[in-house]
């Protein structure tokens, strides 16, 4: 396979003619190349986003929303490719591709359609009628999106469709480890009849052309989804011309199980909370706190569950973890795990590589590890680990469960398990996170708003709040 640039409605390759190995996850076999493009192809997708931009611009509502469900329609005729795709570039169950993740890119446009049917401005008339000042949105311009390898399609659609929903047109950097499903987005584009250049998808490495994109000063907002150290390079790359920026950064997330909760529930739940998709999900729980008094039925039950999930082959049905998506992450993991080991760790199970048969046994595995007995200032317990890795401890207090899934320098999400009604609201409100979930994990509503507190990101996404990003909000004031 070879993933090429998709410019202006055509692919072609990087102006270096450099490539760059693409590899199967699961086979650790390479499997493509990817082109390695640079500053100067940044600079002709900008060109062929800034033509277009007038005209994509002025269109209506009614007819971006069109073409934003034509979109929607022709990537639904392809979800089991785009499914497959997903999993074989990036490592994950096929299934979890094929239920939730490409229908969720799909949900991105046809939501983004629909909303910008229903925007409302807001008005002020003056109390003696004597003027009459309202509000205005307009698009802004060429948008720089750069997204992350674990949930490529999905996250890189959570962008582009509020962008061009909202007017703008876009230049899209998906991660150089997963460009399957962009590559095979420009074809589908094309196809649902978008006109050339108001989505152009470049390929490479983030440290040329993900900064280029950041650095250009004919792009004026970057929506970025990726790492704390990453976001800050971003930042910083948008200061000189105080670009519009919005930064959807790591977690370190916490779970808070009190002894009152339903602990069967609890600890299914948490399972997959912290597993699925390897535990490669920015709102994956990284750290559990249960209370002290429920700590060992809870781990007994939640051990039991975590041994018992299946890993292997992708494809394959009844598989419920896949691959890492490289083998660096898969050696960051072993790292932390180390450390932890080092750090007094107890680890109850997991901890080492799966033996697997051929073609798998090469892959990227890693067995899905529960790791007790740390102390607080781990490493472990405090730097974001993004894989099959989970550290359970104890509180006692409701308030030292608060303080402990406080004391982080991310602010994420958290997950809370109470039947406490008073005890939920109170708890939620009182945790520095995004978003808390209570006696769930990962229900979501796209009007709500998204995005970390501290060192998880800056501004927020989801429904208006997207449309708020992508657009500029200008006062107009008329005397009557
Ligand atoms: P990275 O920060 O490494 O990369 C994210 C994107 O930025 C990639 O496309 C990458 O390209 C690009 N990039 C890298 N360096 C630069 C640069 N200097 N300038 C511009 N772009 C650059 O994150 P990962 O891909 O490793 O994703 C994992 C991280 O993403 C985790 O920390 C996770 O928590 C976070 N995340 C946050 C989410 C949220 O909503 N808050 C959701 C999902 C993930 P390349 O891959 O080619 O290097």
């Amino acid at each position: 396979m070879e993933i090429k640039n998709f410019i202006n409605g055509h692919y072609q390759e990087a102006k270096s003619k450099k490539t760059i190995p693409l590899y199967e996850p699961a086979t650790a076999k390479i499997v493509g190349q990817i082109a390695a493009s640079n500053k100067s192809d940044v600079d002709e997708a900008v060109q062929a986003a800034k033509a277009i931009y007038p005209w994509w611009s002025a269109r209506t509502p009614e007819q971006r929303s069109q073409a934003l469900f034509k979109i929607a329609e022709r990537l639904e005729q392809s979800l089991e490719e785009l499914a497959r795709a997903e999993s074989k570039d990036q490592g994950k169950p096929y299934h979890l591709a094929k239920e939730i993740e490409i229908p969720r890119a799909i949900a991105n446009f046809r939501y983004f359609a629909s909303l910008i049917l229903h925007t409302q401005e807001s008005a002020r008339p003056k109390a003696d009628a004597s003027a009459l000042s309202y509000t205005f949105r307009k698009p802004i311009g060429v948008a720089g999106l750069i997204s992350p390898w674990n949930l490529p399609l999905y996250l890189l659609t959570w962008k582009i469709a509020p962008a061009i929903a909202a007017g703008n047109t876009v230049v899209c950097k998906p991660s150089e480890i997963t460009p399957v499903t962009a590559y095979l987005l420009g074809d589908l584009l094309n196809e649902a009849g978008l006109p050339h250049g108001v989505v152009n998808i470049l390929f490479g490495l983030g440290s040329e052309v993900g900064q280029a994109i950041a650095e250009h000063p004919e792009i004026p907002l970057i929506s970025f989804t990726g790492g704390t150290s990453t976001g800050k390079k971003i930042l910083e790359a948008s200061v000189p011309k105080i670009k519009k920026t919005s930064l959807e950064l790591g977690g370190k997330n916490a779970a808070l199980i009190f002894s009152d909760s339903d602990l069967s529930e609890a600890a299914i739940q948490s399972v997959r909370s912290s597993f699925q998709n390897q535990g490669e999900i920015c709102l994956c729980s990284s750290r559990i706190y249960v209370q002290e008094e429920v700590l060992e039925k809870f781990l007994e039950k939640f051990v039991r569950t975590v041994s018992l999930l299946k890993i292997g082959d992708p494809e394959a049905k009844e598989t419920q973890m896949g691959a890492l998506v490289s083998k660096e992450h898969r050696e960051k993991i072993e790292s932390y795990v180390a450390l932890a080991v080092k750090d007094g760790g107890t680890i109850l199970c997991g901890g080492s590589r799966p033996k697997l048969e051929s073609p798998f046994s090469d892959g990227y595995f890693y067995q899905p590890t529960v790791i007790t007995g740390l102390p607080k200032n781990s490493r472990v317990l405090r730097e974001e680990i993004f894989g099959p890795v989970v550290t359970v401890s104890s509180f006692k207090t409701e308030e030292e469960a608060i303080e402990l899934a406080n004391d982080s320098e991310y602010g994420l999400s958290a997950t809370v398990w109470t039947k406490d009604l008073s005890r939920a609201h109170r708890v939620a409100q009182k945790l520095n996170v995004g978003t808390t979930w209570v006696n769930s994990w990962m229900v979501r509503d796209l009007s709500m708003p998204f995005g970390g507190l501290k060192q998880s990101g800056l501004g927020k996404e989801g429904g208006e709040y997207s449309l708020e990003f992508f657009t500029d909000t200008k006062t107009i004031c008329i005397k009557i």
